[in-house]
């Protein structure tokens, strides 16, 4: 029911934990992170985000990452179906979180069952990871990057029917983090040397006040030092920063 994203400097985990917390009053049943370490370091817990916390190495290296608190749509509230979901067995390539519904996930799902793609949750959301692995790798066992993250993501996404806030990082592409959006709430932060991004302002918000609302359609690249917007069509686009002056 709610997403976070961090691309930074410091390490990720307890930037994303304490964002969740921040996001805690929209409900939700499970929790996960992921952060870009040595490889794609998935962490997930049923329950408070307590249980997440202590889940998560003290120590854990990794200045980008992505967070979730899940309201189960798709799938009963377990550590299997918690976000985020991961696609590309072993390695595992890429890893996302989800706010909303695919309505065209069980006929997709099938689709890529047949081509040999093996779900471990029942959420609606998995089938964004296999599909997107498929749009970058070619195949399950694909190791060899024919498009890039970006590029890959917003082939998936015209095949995907449904509301989503998304944000996904990639075993292959170390340093940054994407973003996209349709029917579901989703805003940038823009920090110093680390970019936010999360369902609401308020996740980030002690961070800072300086945020991007991302629209409808709109896919976004964010690095430590760089938020990049574009179109449908993939054009990059101007967008308004604006300061959020109210107190919370
Ligand atoms: N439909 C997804 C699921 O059930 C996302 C739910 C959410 O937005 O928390 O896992």
């Amino acid at each position: 029911c709610g997403i976070v994203g961090y691309a930074g400097r410091n390490a990720a985990a307890p930037v994303i934990i304490e964002s969740l917390k921040k996001l805690e009053y929209r409900g939700y049943d499970s929790a996960g992170v992921t952060v870009l370490g040595s490889g794609v370091e998935t962490y997930k817990a049923v329950g408070k985000i307590i249980n997440l916390e202590s889940e998560i190495p003290k120590n854990l290296k990794g200045a980008i990452g992505i967070g979730h608190t899940r309201w189960a749509t798709h799938g009963r509230p377990s550590t299997e179906n918690a976000h985020p979901h991961n696609s590309g067995g072993n390695p595992v390539k890429i890893s996302l979180v989800h706010n909303g519904i695919i309505e065209n996930y069980m006929a997709l799902k099938e689709r890529l069952i047949g081509e040999g793609y093996e779900f471990k949750s029942e959420t609606d959301t998995e089938v964004i990871a296999h599909l997107l692995h498929k749009h970058i790798y070619g195949s399950p066992d694909g190791k060899e990057a024919r498009n890039n993250l970006l590029a890959g993501l917003r082939e998936a996404l015209k095949e995907i029917e449904g509301s989503y806030a998304l944000a996904v990082i990639s075993a292959d592409e170390q340093g940054k983090l994407v973003l996209a959006r349709k029917d579901s709430p989703l805003v940038i932060g823009l920090g110093k040397g680390e970019n936010f991004a999360a369902s609401d302002v308020t996740a980030f918000l002690i961070h800072t006040r300086d945020v991007i609302f991302v629209d409808d359609f709109e896919t976004a690249v964010l690095t430590p030092d760089s938020v990049e917007i574009f179109d449908r069509e993939g054009k990059l686009k101007e967008k308004k920063i604006e300061k959020i002056e109210w107190d919370f």
